[in-house]
């Protein structure tokens, strides 16, 4: 059995909460653009957010599998939703990890109770794979830090009121003291921002946010001068596996559409679904989904179990973002014309697919990490 009752429970709970409440909105949303931010604090209620946080700080201090689970009804359900509370969570768990009490009760706090949101700005103009290269630099002036540089993709940014800014950091004798986090809030300091548009993920912000000369004060200085891209990476990797959860779900929502389309949709004087090249390709979305699905758990029971589980979240990441592609190319197949028009969900789904495969290390970046781990040889660069 793949899940035990307590696990079955909060997935027939939580997806019985999105198909009433979420669902019902989301084409609304996505024409326009915009995203339901009242909504979350309910979702959090789930689990979603606080469950990497511990309970100590005010989290679920869910499992890994449990917050697995939270993943794939999430990505089953909505895209951007997906998105927007798996960069919560890991903005929530960077600062549950770092920040000082007066940070958590100015930051990790509200955003916990659904008050705050915060966007995550490692990705640079010249430095994507390559995050650690990034350019943007916080020079020590007075009582605090001067930002200068730019940062792109950074979703939400438009949505949220504040961020954690990687940086590096120069010290006022000029040394290189290493990428920083630092927290920026939008009424505090003063920098652009801007929505790029783009395909996927219609109901969140893509955005460029570019640094003049902006202040941040010294007391928003996240952890240790130097950690920040520890921090980075490692809010990078659990997001890995929220991210392939997610994609699980969207293939999920390929089969089911498919069923559904292909059970109703009649050709030659009968369903689809009694077409032999149909049932072909129902049958191969219903089995690369259930692999992923598969892997995907396997990652978090690794984790759950006390192991680092990095390698299984690589390989969970890769082969669920890649596959939730496939699975939403042949959702189109089969929906024929129908697929291609918006008011078809596949639409959205195949749009939302092609992002499973970049943030979070690209599928290009999982090979290279898992053939170091399988060869012992780094073939980065
Ligand atoms: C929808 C969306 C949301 C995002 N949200 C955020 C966010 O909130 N915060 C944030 O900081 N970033 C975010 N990102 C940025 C994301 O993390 C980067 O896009 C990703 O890391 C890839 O970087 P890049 O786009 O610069 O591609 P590049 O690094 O330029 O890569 C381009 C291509 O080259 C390949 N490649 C690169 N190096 C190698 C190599 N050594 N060997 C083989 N192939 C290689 C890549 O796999 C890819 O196929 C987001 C991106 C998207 C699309």
């Amino acid at each position: 059995m793949l899940l035990n009752e307590e696990e079955r429970a909060l997935r027939d709970s939580v997806r019985s909460f999105l198909e009433k409440k979420v669902a019902p909105v989301v084409a609304g949303h996505e024409r326009a653009r915009t995203f339901p931010w009242e909504l979350l604090p309910q979702l959090y209620e789930f689990g979603y957010v606080r469950g990497g946080v511990p309970e100590a700080l005010g989290g679920d201090e869910l499992p890994m599998m449990m917050q697995a689970i939270l993943m794939e009804e999430a990505g089953r359900c909505w895209g951007s939703l997906r998105t927007t509370v798996n960069v919560q969570g890991m903005v929530a768990r960077t600062l549950a990890a770092t920040a000082n009490e007066e940070q958590r009760a100015r930051f990790l706090d509200p955003l916990l109770a659904g008050r705050r949101f915060g966007w995550f700005g490692l990705t640079e103009p010249e430095a994507g794979s390559d995050a650690g290269s990034l350019r943007t630099t916080a020079r020590a002036k007075g009582d605090g830090y001067v930002i200068n540089g730019s940062k792109l993709y950074i979703t939400n940014a438009l949505g949220s009121d504040f961020g954690i800014l990687f940086a590096r950091v120069i010290g006022a004798e000029g040394t290189d003291h290493g990428v920083t986090a630092l927290l920026v809030e939008k009424d505090e300091s003063d920098f652009g921002v801007s929505d790029i548009p783009h395909m996927p993920l219609r109901s969140t912000t893509s955005c460029e946010l570019s640094f003049q000369d902006t202040y941040v004060p010294a007391e928003n200085v996240l952890g240790a001068l130097g950690g920040g891209l520890g921090l980075g990476m490692k809010a990078i990797n659990a997001g890995r596996l929220n991210m392939a959860m997610g994609a699980v779900g969207l293939s999920q929502a390929c089969l089911e559409a498919s069923i559904t389309f292909c059970r109703q949709r009649e050709q030659f004087g009968k369903a689809l679904a009694g077409f032999q090249l149909v049932q072909q390709m129902v049958v191969e979305i219903a089995t690369i989904t259930e692999t992923s699905r598969l892997l995907g758990y396997h990652a978090a029971r690794a984790i759950d179990a006390g192991e680092p589980g990095r390698y299984e979240c690589s390989m969970a990441k890769l082969y669920c973002g890649e596959s939730a592609g496939r699975a939403a190319t042949l959702a189109i197949q089969l929906h024929g014309g129908a697929g291609l028009m918006e008011e078809s969900p596949v639409e959205r789904y195949f749009r939302d697919a092609r992002e499973a495969t970049i943030p979070e290390g690209t599928s290009q970046m999982q090979i290279l990490h898992l053939g170091k781990a399988l060869l012992g040889q780094s073939a980065l660069r």
